[in-house]
C-alpha cells in the first residue's frame, strides 16, 4: 500500500478520475515531450462517455495551453480499463511520442502500465485483520500505526489536507446562484446551513448542519473549485463535513483531527489496495460507500473508540453501500452525487455510534475486509451502463421524465 499521501490530493473538481488523473496525464506528456507542438488525445470508455459532464476535455486543454488539443471521444473501442486515453505528442517535424494513461481513480494515474515512481508500497501489511493483530501486538492505536509506517512528518501533510477541507466547505458555504452546465441546478447548501441554525430540535439541527457543509463542498466540486480527494472528488463532501463540524463546531483539537484523518486515509487505502475507489470500475459504492467508510472510522477515532469499534464502524459504512451504482444525469457530478454525500456523511456519524454500543451486546461476524472484498466482486458484476457511463439508471429515468431539454430539466429537478 502506498502512503496516504497519494490518497489525499488538493486539486480542482468535479472528479479524480475524469478531471484531475487527465490532469496529471497532460503534465506528464508536457514533460516527456517538451518539443511537442500539438497534443492528439483519445478518451475511451467512462471518459468518453461522461468526460464532457466531468470536464475531462477542458482541463485537457486547459492544462497544455497555449499548445494545440485535439480530443476525440471513442465510446466503441473497449479497453482493459474503462479509464483509459492515449495522447500522441507531435513535434513540428511531425515525429511523434504516444503514451497510454490509465486514470484508476482518487487521481492516481499508470503511465504505459505503470505506476509513476513516487507511488511505492510503503505499508508492511495490506488487510485490516493484519494491521490490527500487529497493532495488538505492539499496543498500537490504529492512528499510531500509520504515524509508524508515514513517519512523524505526516501532520504537517495532514494538517494542510484539513485546512483544504475546511477551505472547501466554507467556499461553498460563501456561494449562492447557479452551477455551471447544462443542468442549471441551484447551490443549497448556504440555505441549508440557514435551516439548519433555525431547527427547534439539537439532533436536528446538528445533523442538518453536517449535510449542508457536504453541500458546501459538493457543490464546490460540481463547479470545478479547489476540493480534496477523500477518497475521490465525487465524494469530496463527506469527510470534509465531517472535520468541519468536529473542528469548527465543536471545536476538537488538531491532534484529534490529524488522528481520525490518519484513520480514516488508511480505511482509504485499504479499499483502493484490496478493490478500488473508481465509478467507473465498481459504481458509487467504491466512491461515496467508501467515504463512508472513511467518514464513519473518523468519527470513530475522534471519539476515542477502540480499534476493533473503528473497524466496525468503517464495515458499517461501506457495507450499506454495497451495490449502489453510478448515474450521473448527464455525466455531470451532480445528481445524484452531491445529495448522496449528505445522506453519507450522517451515515458515518450513525455507524460510529452504533458501532460504539453494537459491540458491547454481540460479536462482529462480518469483518470490515470481507465487505471491501464483497465491493470488489459487486462491482465487476454491475453492468457497465451503471458504472460511470450515464447510460442507464437515474441518467436514463431523470432525462426521460423531464425530456433532452436541459434547461428545463434543471429548473424542476432541484435534487
Ligand atoms: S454517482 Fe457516485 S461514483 Fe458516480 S460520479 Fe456521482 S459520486 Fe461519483
Amino acid at each position: 500500500m502506498q502512503t496516504i499521501r497519494e490518497l489525499f490530493k488538493i486539486g480542482p473538481g468535479p472528479s479524480s478520475s475524469h478531471t484531475f488523473g487527465p490532469m496529471r496525464a497532460a503534465k506528464d506528456i508536457l514533460a516527456s515531450v517538451p518539443d511537442a507542438e500539438r497534443f492528439e488525445i483519445t478518451l475511451y470508455g467512462s471518459l468518453a462517455l461522461t468526460g464532457r459532464g466531468h470536464l475531462t476535455d477542458s482541463i485537457l486543454k486547459k492544462t497544455l495551453r497555449p499548445k494545440k488539443a485535439e480530443i476525440h471521444f471513442d465510446i466503441h473501442t473497449q479497453q482493459d480499463h474503462p479509464n483509459t486515453m492515449v495522447i500522441k505528442a507531435i513535434r513540428p517535424d511531425g515525429s511523434s511520442v504516444s503514451k497510454t494513461y490509465v486514470s484508476i481513480g482518487g487521481g492516481k494515474i499508470m503511465i504505459d502500465g505503470k505506476l509513476p515512481e513516487a507511488a511505492k508500497d510503503i505499508y508492511p501489511h495490506t488487510k485490516l485483520d493484519d494491521i490490527q493483530a500487529y497493532c495488538k501486538e505492539n499496543y498500537l492505536r490504529l492512528d499510531e500505526y500509520v504515524t509508524q509506517v508515514e513517519g512523524k512528518d505526516i501532520d504537517l501533510y495532514l494538517k494542510k489536507i484539513a485546512k483544504a477541507m475546511i477551505r472547501s466547505v466554507k467556499d461553498g458555504l460563501s456561494k449562492t446562484g447557479t452551477l455551471p452546465g447544462k443542468l442549471h441546478l441551484d447551490r443549497v447548501a448556504y440555505a441549508l446551513y440557514e435551516s439548519a441554525k433555525t431547527c427547534d430540535s439539537p439532533a436536528d439541527r446538528d445533523a442538518l448542519l453536517v449535510q449542508s457543509y457536504a453541500y458546501a463542498a459538493s457543490e464546490q466540486n460540481a463547479s470545478g473549485g479547489t476540493v480534496v480527494t477523500a477518497p475521490t472528488m465525487g465524494s469530496a463532501g463527506v469527510l470534509p463535513s465531517l472535520v468541519y463540524h468536529y473542528s469548527v463546531d465543536l471545536g476538537m483539537p488538531d491532534k484529534a483531527i490529524l488522528n481520525g484523518l490518519k484513520v480514516a486515509a488508511l480505511i482509504g487505502n485499504l479499499i483502493q489496495e484490496n478493490a478500488t475507489i473508481s465509478g467507473a470500475k465498481a459504481g458509487c459504492q467504491a466512491e461515496v460507500g467508501a467515504a463512508c467508510a472513511m467518514g464513519a472510522a473518523f468519527v470513530a477515532s475522534i471519539n476515542r473508540l477502540s480499534n476493533e469499534q473503528i473497524e466496525s464502524a468503517a464495515e458499517m459504512g461501506l457495507e450499506h453501500h454495497l451495490g449502489l451504482t453510478c448515474d450521473p444525469v448527464m455525466g455531470y457530478v451532480m445528481i445524484p452525487c452531491i445529495e448522496r454525500n449528505a445522506v453519507a456523511s450522517t451515515r458515518a456519524i450513525d455507524a460510529a455510534r452504533l458501532s460504539k454500543y453494537l459491540r458491547n451486546v454481540k460479536k462482529n461476524r462480518v469483518s470490515f475486509d470481507m465487505v471491501v472484498k464483497t465491493m470488489n466482486l459487486t462491482g465487476k458484476k454491475l453492468p457497465m451502463e451503471l458504472k460511470e457511463t450515464s447510460l442507464d439508471g437515474l441518467a436514463v429515468v431523470v432525462m426521460e421524465k423531464h425530456g433532452q431539454n436541459a434547461d428545463k430539466a434543471s429548473s424542476e429537478s432541484k435534487n
